[in-house]
């Protein structure tokens, strides 16, 4: 038996039999062409192939992972779509008179390099977005059908590492588990892994090719991998595995059921969600509602300024289907780790800190109020919410009040509808929660954005990876910091909910029961296990 350790992305056991994944290497000509024409030609109709597959990537991602997943491939088409780095290939095929092959490598491969020395951690990331996109052209020219390599029996996989285009195209009904010796835990392909729910480990730095063909086990809940397991693990974890089974099913018997504790005290637990396509997850986890739409998506997944029609589309989509199900969407939260180029915010020394969600709202009133007439119409067609992100002084929410006003005095003298809405705020900063109280009296709710709350009560960038051993997610100053902002939304009769990932942190649960929150909202796949959690809870009885 062979044991290899690494990062686990999922609690969950896979066993199967190990599938090695290699990504084709090419043997790329660097001799001289003559052909300079018919070069460039294959080099145009590969590139186009290779943007038509990122449309169909994108369409299956949605389907099986969510919006927030499938948006990576739309990104991915637009960078190959970009004309600077198709010109940089063009202009190695003719100046060079090298293949088209080795111009997309050399091209590519310098795009890549550029982005992996920027110091904004978002930016490196799309360094391997490039390599990836770089490996699709070189497919298609290759002529190279990747959906072939995964073979034709169920198995674990076996990777150095998996670019999302090769996660998303993985036939999922063969695939038990995935084990790559690269990736981060943030990774697009570990996100995509969670949300295929599949057993993953990554920085497995025992892979070995003669694994090829053996019986193999993920334990994620150890972070282990086990080849040629003896029969006591294989029994012991087999067991593990039936028994996760049928953890899941009786997860499924949760469905309609109430979060209320033993003792009676009742919690609502929401979804957060990237856009309409995300509503079946939320009504397949039976979500109490929709807590967090981050209404930035339909920002990111826009080649332009969406529209308020287009706008007004998705929102109405969300409120209508989950009718009357309350939906909360946040006002876009744009700048810092999420830009888009279009908008040209700028660089800056420190983007977290910087020009960013309504702050932008408020200095450029135009575009706001686009999106605000868009929200006030959908409120017309369910039960709506409107929350303003990033909001630390209470002029700010004062005056994104008045424009939402203006807008829907403007659509009532145009005669169009507007229905009922809530107007509440991210509770975000150590500034929102000191003045709480103040911020409580003119607005209908908090819902406390934990992930950006850390990150500025800790001083601790959120997209740094080196800094992991300094991030206490548990720290007493968030903890604290919560629960004053609970205290002051109740002193002044608000509910008060947390969207951020600590409300799906189930060790935390009963903490939150016990504060008092009203609501959490979570991804969906938490919904049922947070109800378990809740409905097992006893607070009267102190355990
Ligand atoms: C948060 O900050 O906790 C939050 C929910 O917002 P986002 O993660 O989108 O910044
Ligand atoms: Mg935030």
């Amino acid at each position: 038996m062979q044991v290899g350790t690494g990062k686990s992305i999922l609690n969950g056991i896979a066993i199967g039999k190990l599938k090695l994944y290699h990504a084709p290497k090419y043997e790329i000509s660097e001799a001289e062409i003559e052909d300079i024409e018919s070069e460039t030609a294959r080099f145009e109709q590969a590139i186009q192939k290779a943007i038509d597959q990122q449309n169909v990537l994108y369409e299956k991602a949605l389907e099986t992972a969510g919006e927030d997943s499938a948006a990576i491939f739309e990104v991915h088409g637009m960078m190959l779509e970009d004309e600077d780095l198709q010109d940089a290939v063009r202009d190695i095929i003719s100046g060079q008179k090298k293949t088209a092959e080795y111009a997309v490598r050399e091209a590519f491969d310098e795009q890549a390099e550029v982005f992996a020395q920027m110091d904004d951690a978002y930016m490196k990331e799309r360094s391997a977005d490039v390599r990836d996109i770089k490996q699709a052209v070189l497919d298609v020219l290759f002529g190279v059908d990747p959906d072939s390599m995964q073979g034709s029996e169920p198995a674990i996989l076996v990777a150095e590492d998996l670019a999302p285009s090769e996660t998303v195209r993985l036939d999922k009904s063969l695939l038990l588990g995935m084990i790559t010796r690269e990736g981060s835990s943030n990774s697009h392909t570990a996100i995509l892994a969670r949300s295929m729910n599949l057993p993953a480990i990554i920085q497995c730095k025992e892979i070995d090719d003669s694994w090829e063909g053996h019986l193999g086990i993920i334990d994620g809940y150890h972070s282990k991998v086990y080849v040629d397991p003896d029969e006591k693990l294989l029994a012991e974890l087999t067991a593990k595995m039936q028994e996760d089974e049928k953890k899941r099913l009786l997860l499924q018997e949760l469905k309609g059921q109430e979060n209320v504790t033993k003792d009676g005290t009742k919690i609502k637990i929401y979804a957060n969600i990237g856009g309409p396509s995300d509503l079946g997850m939320v009504q397949e986890n039976d979500a109490g509602g929709v807590g967090l739409f981050r209404s930035e998506f339909v920002y990111l997944n826009s080649k332009d300024y969406p529209s308020e029609e287009a706008q007004f589309a998705a929102y109405r989509q969300a409120v209508e289907t989950l009718a009357p199900k309350q939906v909360v969407i946040r006002t876009c939260d744009i700048g810092a780790d999420k830009m888009v180029e279009y908008m040209d915010l700028g660089d800056e020394d420190n983007p977290a800190l910087g020009f960013r969600a309504i702050r932008i709202g408020l200095s450029r009133k135009d575009f706001f109020k686009t999106q605000l007439r868009a929200l006030l119409r959908a409120s017309a067609f369910g039960n709506l919410a409107i929350m303003f992100p990033m909001i630390i002084s209470k002029w700010e929410l004062e005056e994104a009040k008045k424009l939402l006003e203006e807008c829907r005095e403007e659509l009532v003298k145009e005669g169009v509808a507007v229905g009922e809405y809530q107007v509440g705020i991210m509770i975000e900063t150590p500034a929102a929660v000191l003045c709480a109280d103040e911020l409580a009296q003119i607005c209908d709710f908090f819902s406390i954005g934990t992930n950006d709350l850390t990150q500025y009560t800790l001083a601790i960038d959120r997209q740094n990876a080196k800094l992991e051993p300094f991030l206490d997610t548990h720290h007493p100053a968030v903890l604290k910091a919560i629960q004053m902002t609970v205290e002051a939304g109740h002193r002044h009769g608000i509910w008060v909910g947390i969207c951020g990932e600590l409300g799906a942190d189930m060790t935390l649960t009963e903490t939150f029961l016990r504060m008092g929150v009203d609501e959490l909202s979570v991804n969906p796949k938490s919904i049922l296990p947070i109800r378990k959690v809740v409905r097992e809870l006893d607070l009267g009885s102190g355990s």
